[in-house]
C-alpha cells in the first residue's frame, strides 16, 4: 500500500462483478428458499422433534447468510461508484432477488412467531437450540400483535398505496428540491444535503443564507409536507389500534427491547441536563466572537482551523492509540489496513460520509470513508473502526445472534472515538487543535443526545395531538418551536424560518420514534467509558466479551453481564459526567480573553 491511496479490496467476496459464481450464488439462495418452503410451508413446526426443528432453523439461517452475500457485494461496489451503470444494474438485480428470497422465507418467520409457549420451552431445553433462546423469545413477543396470514397480507399489500406511497412521495418530492445560492462569488445550484453541509462553513453569511433558503423552501411546500406527516401519524395509529399496541411507542419499545419506563426516565434525566448544553453554546459563542449563537452557528468551525493530518499519520495515530487501549483493538485495526478492508479517498460517484458494513459472521466487515485530512475525519476513522471491531468480534455468533441491538450498536464506535480524541489531547500542545477537538466531541454528543431528545419530545406531542384532530402546519410548527426552545433557552436564537425545521427530518417519515435509540446508545456508551475510567484495564475484558456477544441477548441482559444496570436511576447520570468533564476541560483552556475572538475584556 506504500504511497498509494487506500482503496478497499473486495476480492475476498468475488474476483470481479462478472464472475459466474456471483449469479450462481444469487440463484442458489432463492432455490434453497423454495426448497425450504416446499418442505415446511403449511406444516406445523411444533410437531417436529427438537433435533428436526434445529435442523430447519439452521437451514433458514444459512439460506439468509449465503443469499445476502451477492447483495452485499453489489452494495459495496455501488457505494464506491454510484455512477457506474454496471454496478447499478448489478445492485438492482441483487435487490430484486434478495426481496424474492425474503418473501419466500416469510412463512417461516411467521411460523416461528406462532410457536406455542410450551413447545418453545421444550425446544429451548434441547442443548444446540440454547444459543437461539434470545432470538426465538424475541420473535414470540410479537405474537399478540401479529394477525392471521390473510390479514397480514392485506396489511402488507395495502401498505404499498398507503404508508410506503407517502414515504416515497416525501423522498421523491424533497429529493427533487434544488436551491440557487451565491457561494464563493458564483451562483450555484445545490441539493438539499449540499445546503445542509454549508452549516459547517466558516462563512457566517453563507451559513445563514443557506439555512434560511433551505427552510423557506420547506415552508413554501408545507401543504404537501404537513399532509404527508398527518397521514403517516394516522396510518400508524390505525395499524397500532388494529394490532392491539398500546400507544405510538409500544411497538418501537418492543423492537428495541426496552421498558417504556426506562426510556421516559432517560428522557427526563436528559432534560434535566439541558443547562449543560446551554453552557456549551455560550462557550461556543465566545469562541466565535459572537454575543450569542443563532441556530445556523451551532456547527460552525472555530476561526483558527487547525492543520491537516495526512492519512498515513492518522493511521499510525489510530494504531498506536488502539494498541495502547487494548491489544485486541490494536490487532484488529491493523488487519483492516493490511488486508485493505477500508476505502478512504473521496472520489466522484462515491457515497458521501462514512459507514461500516458488518456483513455476516462468515465474512469480515468493510469500512468506507471520505478522508480529507481534517480533525473530524480522523475521529470518523476511529468511530468507524470501532464499528468494525465490534462486528469482527461478533463473528463468534451465528447470523441470528450477530447484529448488536440498535441501542448497543454504537458502543465500540463511541469508545473508538474517545480513545482517539484522548490520545490526540494527550499529545497535542497546540491550543487551537485542542480546542477544536473538544468542540467536535461535545457538539457530536449534543447532536446525538440533546437534539434527539428534542426530536422525540416533538414527535410524542404530535402523535398525541393528532389523536384529537388533524394538525395544521402552523400547529406542527408551534410544537416544533416549543420543543427546541426548551433546549436552547436564552442561549441560542432561532431564525423565524426554523418553524419549518420539522419538515425535513426523514426519521419522522421513515421510522417513527427512532431517534431515542440514539440517546440511549450514546449514553450507554459514555457510561461504559466512565466505568472504564473508574475501573481501569480490568473493565476491558468485560467490554470485549460484551462486543463478542453481538446480538445474542437483550440490551438489558448484555449490559448486566458487563456490570451495568440500566434500571438504576443514577445510571443515566454517568454519561453526562463525561460531557461535563469535556466542557470543563474546554473551559480550562483559557485565558478566555485571549482565546475569544473579538473579546475586549
Ligand atoms: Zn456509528
Amino acid at each position: 500500500m506504500e504511497g498509494q491511496a487506500f482503496t478497499w479490496d473486495l476480492t475476498d467476496l468475488y474476483q470481479t462483478p462478472r464472475e459466474p459464481s456471483w449469479a450462481a450464488d444469487l440463484n442458489r439462495g432463492v432455490e434453497r428458499a423454495r426448497r425450504l418452503q416446499a418442505s415446511y410451508k403449511g406444516a406445523d413446526l411444533s410437531l417436529l422433534s427438537p433435533a428436526a426443528f434445529f435442523q430447519a432453523l439452521k437451514e433458514y439461517e444459512s439460506i439468509q447468510e449465503e443469499g445476502i452475500k451477492p447483495f452485499l457485494y453489489a452494495s459495496l461496489l455501488f457505494s464506491e461508484d454510484s455512477q457506474n451503470d454496471e454496478y447499478k444494474t448489478l445492485l438492482q438485480k441483487a435487490k430484486e432477488q434478495w426481496n424474492e428470497l425474503e418473501n419466500q422465507l416469510l412463512f417461516f418467520r411467521l411460523a416461528l412467531i406462532s410457536l406455542p409457549p410450551e413447545k418453545l420451552q421444550e425446544f429451548l431445553s434441547h442443548p444446540p437450540l440454547k444459543a437461539y433462546q434470545h432470538a426465538l423469545r424475541f420473535l414470540r413477543r410479537f405474537r399478540p400483535f401479529t394477525r392471521g396470514e390473510k390479514e397480514e397480507e392485506i396489511f402488507s399489500r395495502k401498505n404499498l398505496t398507503g404508508r410506503s406511497a407517502f414515504t416515497t412521495l416525501f423522498d421523491e418530492f424533497t429529493g427533487a428540491f434544488s436551491f440557487r445560492l451565491e457561494a464563493e462569488g458564483e451562483e450555484k445550484e445545490l441539493t438539499g444535503s449540499q445546503m445542509l453541509s454549508l452549516l459547517y462553513s466558516s462563512d457566517r453569511s453563507l451559513r445563514e443564507r443557506a439555512f434560511r433558503t433551505f427552510l423557506k423552501r420547506h415552508g413554501d411546500n408545507h401543504l404537501v409536507l404537513g399532509s404527508i406527516f398527518n397521514a403517516l401519524i394516522l396510518d400508524a395509529q390505525v395499524e397500532d389500534d388494529l394490532r392491539g399496541y398500546q400507544g405510538p411507542m409500544h411497538r418501537i419499545h418492543l423492537e428495541n427491547e426496552i421498558r417504556p419506563e426506562a426510556v421516559e426516565l432517560m428522557m427526563e434525566v436528559t432534560e434535566a441536563h439541558y443547562p449543560l448544553a446551554r453552557e456549551y453554546f455560550q462557550v461556543k459563542a465566545c469562541l466565535l466572537g459572537l454575543p450569542k449563537l443563532v441556530n445556523f452557528d451551532l456547527y460552525a468551525p472555530l476561526p483558527s482551523s487547525p492543520k491537516k493530518i495526512p492519512f498515513e499519520e492518522a493511521r499510525s495515530l489510530l494504531l498506536q492509540s488502539f494498541q495502547r487501549f487494548h491489544p485486541i483493538f490494536g490487532r484488529i485495526a491493523g488487519e483492516f489496513f493490511e488486508k485493505r478492508w477500508i476505502d478512504t479517498p473521496p472520489r466522484k460517484g462515491k457515497y458521501g460520509g462514512a459507514f461500516c458494513t458488518g456483513m455476516t459472521p462468515s465474512l469480515h466487515p468493510y469500512i468506507l470513508l471520505n478522508y480529507t485530512g481534517n480533525l473530524r475525519d480522523v475521529l470518523t476513522l476511529a468511530h468507524e473502526m470501532g464499528h468494525g471491531i465490534h462486528f469482527y468480534l461478533a463473528r463468534k455468533q451465528t447470523l441470528m445472534n450477530f447484529d448488536p441491538p440498535l441501542t448497543l450498536a454504537e458502543t465500540a464506535s463511541v469508545f473508538g472515538e474517545l480513545v482517539m480524541s484522548q490520545a490526540l489531547l494527550r499529545e497535542e500542545r497546540d491550543p487551537t487543535v485542542r480546542l477544536a477537538l473538544l468542540c467536535i466531541e461535545v457538539e457530536d454528543m449534543i447532536a446525538t443526545i440533546f437534539r434527539q431528545n428534542v426530536l422525540t419530545r416533538f414527535e410524542q406531542q404530535a402523535y398525541q395531538s393528532r389523536r384529537d384532530h388533524l394538525l395544521s402546519s402552523e400547529e406542527i410548527g408551534d410544537l416544533w418551536w416549543k420543543a427546541n426552545a426548551r433546549l436552547f433557552g436564552d442561549s441560542v436564537e432561532m431564525i423565524p424560518e426554523y418553524r419549518w425545521g420539522w419538515a425535513y427530518i426523514s426519521h419522522f417519515i421513515h421510522s417513527r420514534f427512532y431517534c431515542y435509540s440514539y440517546i440511549f446508545g450514546e449514553l450507554v456508551s459514555l457510561a461504559l467509558f466512565q466505568k472504564y475510567q473508574e475501573e481501569g484495564p480490568p473493565f476491558l475484558n468485560r467490554l470485549i466479551r460484551l462486543l463478542e456477544r453481538g446480538g445474542s441477548g437483550s440490551p438489558h441482559e448484555l449490559l448486566k453481564k458487563a456490570g451495568i444496570d440500566i434500571g438504576r436511576e443514577d445510571f443515566w447520570e454517568k454519561g453526562f459526567r463525561v460531557i461535563r468533564q469535556l466542557i470543563d476541560e474546554l473551559k480550562s483552556l483559557g485565558p478566555w480573553d485571549r482565546i475569544c475572538v473579538g473579546s475586549t475584556s
